[in-house]
């Protein structure tokens, strides 16, 4: 089946250049597709083609068949976007046609989206980061800690009404020191969401820790009330309570904390909140990232404010706040020496890095506005595919939309998912499978899981049919069109 989009360049060889030129200027594509009778491609014509014809005085009703030898430069369905360029390159042509196993032209590349990579997540800047960060030059403050260190930890923790935070490098660093804060020695149990990126994770391991994985349920995609009830039951009987679960609140929307939380407390086990992507969600009118004894946010280059990298460990805790302070500075000891008494660790936060912090957290709600923005245009755009199912965002639940994900709702998901996603690669569109769970990655073979249900793992079916797309507060308009027009097409080719 040729897509419609590409339909309407193709011409048969017996089209003259007359009306080879009109359409041409129709479309505008810049390229006509000569196919034969099968609908297979016999070569392609750019406007320059036709201007050189006319240049040489052929008669306007000359069909396109005296143009006929020409082999086509063509691209496999396997092809991707930077053996396309190649292509492009080593041709001196701005065009590349896909063709199918029959040689039907499927696809249609361009240079010109090809030099314009959409992304799924970029920085984006305000007005106020280069001054933050001027002044943190010219007085010399480009050590860590300094006042911006201290402006954006206060000011972060205002934003979000929690009572304290204390600035790092890294949101793995702040998990890392949230689980050593929480008591985690080497030996103890703690549980973690099975769906997240693995920055959420690995911090037991350093901890000497062993992990068990709690599944997402399918109402939003975070930890399964359901599932960790079960694995506090067997944590019970096994003699192995966690020390402390790690709940993670994905692609902007908080997990269902009311179910989640009394849970925990019945079983007398601290939460540490992990908010790495839901900085500016709320729940039931609380900001995300304030229901832990300690919470972590990122500020990682994707993530919805950054400062290129960095992190924020949050607690009303005055003095667990304090000892991560110290924890990331080397423990040093109040002393003029250099005194220590116990394992610290290089954590903290620059000064420069943390001025670019404070004019990023000026924007945050605008970015918020900017994220559910994009979000909503896909669904309503998108909203003719009924295979393609968006992530719940149920009552009570404010998401930032971090990232728009959708699961293809079909038999067969997973191979159609992976023909979506290279469909996209190759118009240099930066789309990505859901989270790979926890359960399923080697680093973590073996670990102990508890599904959803016991016969509906639902991190697994999310990971084998869920898309996460571009999805950036700078994400133009222009762009996103070009995301909704390759996604259509390519789930309408299923
Ligand atoms: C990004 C992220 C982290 C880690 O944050 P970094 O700042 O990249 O170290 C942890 N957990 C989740 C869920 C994340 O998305």
């Amino acid at each position: 089946m040729i897509p419609a989009e590409i339909q309407s360049i193709c011409v048969l060889p017996t089209v003259t250049l007359r009306e080879a030129l009109l359409r041409m200027d129709q479309t505008a594509r810049g390229i006509l597709l000569i196919v034969r009778s099968d609908t297979s491609l016999a070569r392609t014509v750019t406007d320059g083609d036709l201007r050189r014809a006319i240049l040489d005085h052929l008669p306007t009703d000359t069909p396109l068949s005296v143009l006929l030898e020409q082999a086509p430069i063509t691209a496999g369905d396997e092809a991707d976007a930077s053996a396309v360029l190649a292509l492009m390159n080593l041709h001196q042509i701005d065009h590349v046609p896909v063709v199918n196993m029959a040689g039907q032209p499927v696809d249609l590349i361009t240079r010109r989206e090809l030099s314009q990579r959409i992304w799924l997540s970029s920085p984006h800047l305000g007005a106020e980061e280069a001054a933050f960060v001027d002044d943190a030059f010219k007085t010399n403050w480009i050590a860590p800690l300094g006042p911006h260190v201290d402006g954006f930890e206060r000011e972060l923790a205002v934003h979000v009404s929690m009572g304290h935070a204390a600035a790092l490098n890294s949101g793995t660093a702040a998990i890392h020191l949230g689980l050593i804060l929480q008591g985690v020695v080497p030996g103890d149990t703690v549980f973690c969401s099975s769906l997240t990126f693995v920055g959420s994770a690995t911090p037991i391991l350093y901890c000497g820790a062993r992990p068990v994985f709690i599944d997402a349920e399918p109402q939003t995609w975070n930890m399964s009330p359901t599932a960790l009830e079960r694995a506090l039951e067997w944590a019970r009987r096994e003699g192995r309570m966690p020390r402390c679960v790690i709940i993670v609140n994905l692609y902007g929307q908080s997990a269902d904390m009311d179910a989640l939380l009394p849970i925990c407390q019945r079983y007398g086990v601290g939460v540490l909140e992990d908010a790495a992507e839901s900085l500016g969600a709320s729940y039931k009118n609380k900001n995300s990232g304030t229901f832990g004894h300690v919470a972590v946010y990122s500020f990682n280059g994707n993530k919805i404010i950054t400062t290129s990298g960095g992190g924020m460990l949050l607690s009303n805790d005055g003095d667990l706040v304090a000892r991560a302070r110290k924890l990331s500075t080397q423990a040093r000891e109040p002393a003029r020496h250099y005194e220590h008494t116990e394992v610290g660790f290089n954590y903290r936060m620059s000064n420069v890095l943390a001025g670019i912090g404070r004019g990023q957290l000026k924007v945050l709600p605008q970015r918020v506005e900017q994220r559910r923005a994009v979000f909503k245009r896909y669904q309503s755009e998108l909203a003719d595919l009924p295979q393609v199912k968006w992530m719940p965002e149920p009552p009570g639940f404010r998401s930032t939309r971090w990232l728009s994900c959708f699961t293809l709702d079909m038999p067969d998901a997973p191979a159609l998912c992976d023909r979506i996603l290279k469909t996209l690669e190759r118009h240099q569109i930066e789309a990505r499978p859901v989270w790979k769970p926890m359960q399923m990655q080697p680093v973590f073979a073996g670990t102990p899981y508890f599904s959803h249900l016991a016969d509906h793992d639902v991190s697994a079916r999310l990971f084998s049919s869920g898309i996460c797309l571009p999805s950036g507060s700078n994400l133009s308009e222009d762009q996103q069109s070009r995301v909704i027009e390759h996604l259509c097409h390519a789930v309408k080719m299923l």
